[in-house]
């Protein structure tokens, strides 16, 4: 009975230690690079997190990240502005790096470059969780700003904008698009919208119409969900014109399907004739 009595009061004394970590621990571990200097600090690797007293002397800026969203359907400048946000970072002084899809080869490998030609340097990646390990850790830990194009090609994003944001303190600018061609939710850039301190849905001019366009219809009869192509496969277009698009490209379909299945048949009719 006493053996269990002393177990229990462990037990309790340990659940109750476990009951007050804001005692002992900061809600956030903190970039120690961010308040003190990076060469005495080159082989410091805090065991335990900081305390709260030394988290209030910190910039704010650096206690916790961000989260920031730029959607909208094709050609509606979305990498712009993501450019636009990242040098403007870059030139008030922050530490700032650039990822994108290595899916997507259109315009350069190692650059994000806009439909009108501007360009930057970048990380292309098949997936952002090995972000870190190829920039290198004591480098990633320097970084402040880091922007990610063509977002839904990234099946771990929410995953990285968690853990970069909430934990690393980094500030994430996210650019994709928020739906494929028929309009569905295309890859995770919907999933990361409750993550998100800010959202933008940028738009583009319809080609037919010229009016607001919110959707990106494709003009070929293709139906594969990931189809990376620019104008001539894709145009944007508000949401009279998509319809019609809609209807039309349908058509076309069941016209060229049809074609195919007559020419696929011919030889063996002709054969049975
Ligand atoms: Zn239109």
């Amino acid at each position: 009975m006493s053996l269990h009595l002393s177990l229990l009061s462990l037990f309790i004394l340990i659940m109750r230690a476990l009951s007050f970590p804001p005692l002992f621990f900061p809600p956030k571990i903190l970039n120690p690079f961010s308040f003190c200097n990076p060469k005495s600090m080159a082989s410091f690797k805090p065991s335990i997190p900081l305390t709260s007293d030394s988290a209030a002397s910190v910039p704010s800026s650096r206690t916790s990240g961000e989260v920031h969203v730029i959607m909208g359907p094709m050609f509606a400048g979305k990498t712009t502005a993501l450019l636009r946000r990242i040098k403007s970072e870059g030139n008030n002084g922050r530490n700032v790096a650039m990822i994108k899809s290595s899916k997507d080869t259109r315009y350069a490998i190692d650059s994000v470059v806009t439909h009108d030609g501007a360009k930057f340097p970048c990380w292309a990646l098949s997936d952002l969780s090995s972000f870190r390990q190829n920039f290198g850790g004591e480098a990633y830990e320097k970084l402040d700003v880091i922007g990610i194009d063509e977002a839904q090609f990234f099946e771990d994003l929410y995953d990285f904008c968690c853990m970069a944001a909430d934990h690393d303190g980094k500030t994430i600018i996210v650019a994709g698009l928020d739906g494929d061609y028929l309009r569905r939710s295309f890859g995770s850039v919907l999933e990361i919208i409750p993550l998100a301190d800010t959202v933008t849905k940028l738009t583009a001019r319809c080609e037919l119409c010229g009016k607001r366009a919110f959707f990106t219809l494709r003009k070929t009869e293709e139906t594969r969900t990931e189809l990376i192509a620019g104008a001539d496969v894709y145009m944007p277009v508000c949401r009279q014109h998509y319809v019609n698009g809609q209807v039309l490209v349908k058509a076309a379909r069941t016209v060229v399907e049809s074609h195919k299945f007559k020419s696929d048949t011919f030889p063996e009719v002709a054969a049975v004739v």
